[in-house]
């Protein structure tokens, strides 16, 4: 069973409780895949962390409008994300909020900058990169680092791989 499989077992995962901030990129991706258009929403944030970003000093610049809010994914009554199943993640990766394919890796806009400490270490194996159990390669982290802060900063969207979408014709 993967890590993420049985963090879910023993606490509150990475899809629970948390503010997931969406570009205008992932917003389109997330359309193309679901064909829903209502799937996020400008909130306030509960925990104030989310606002102390003095380690990123354009963030909240980029992401934080002028009433305080942000926009991110709905969240279910029990403040689980809105694309969270007992099967995880209806979303495949391609199409995937970009914060949400970096974590547990924090980021700044100058770059990758360390792992967050949510992921359960009584379920790690000894040995065995974290990223390796969540499935995160840096070549990747690092490309959708700068996809995110490219949307952030221009409001328009990059164009990579979208294996969910099919071919025409
Ligand atoms: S990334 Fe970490 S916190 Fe999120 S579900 Fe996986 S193990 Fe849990
Ligand atoms: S979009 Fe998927 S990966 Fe991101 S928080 Fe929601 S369920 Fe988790």
């Amino acid at each position: 069973m993967s890590l993420c499989a049985q963090c879910a077992r023993v606490q509150r995962t990475c899809c629970q409780y948390t503010d997931v901030l969406v570009t205008d990129g992932d917003i389109l991706r997330i359309r193309e895949y679901t064909d829903q258009p209502d799937f996020y929403e400008n909130r306030i944030p509960v925990d104030p962390s989310y606002l102390d970003q003095n380690d990123d000093p354009n963030w909240n610049a980029y992401t934080v409008l002028p009433d305080k809010s942000r926009r991110v994914l709905k969240q279910q009554e029990n403040r689980d994300c809105i694309f969270l199943t007992e099967q995880g993640c209806v979303l495949p990766l391609e199409a995937r909020p970009l914060v949400c394919r970096l974590y547990p890796i924090y980021f700044t806009e100058s770059g990758l900058d360390g792992l967050a400490e949510g992921c359960p270490p009584q379920l790690q194996t000894p040995g065995k990169p974290l990223l390796d159990a969540v499935g995160v390669d840096i070549v990747s982290a690092e490309r959708w680092r700068h996809l995110l802060y490219h949307e952030l900063r221009t409001g328009s969207v990059l164009y990579e791989n979208r294996h969910y979408l099919r071919p025409a014709g």
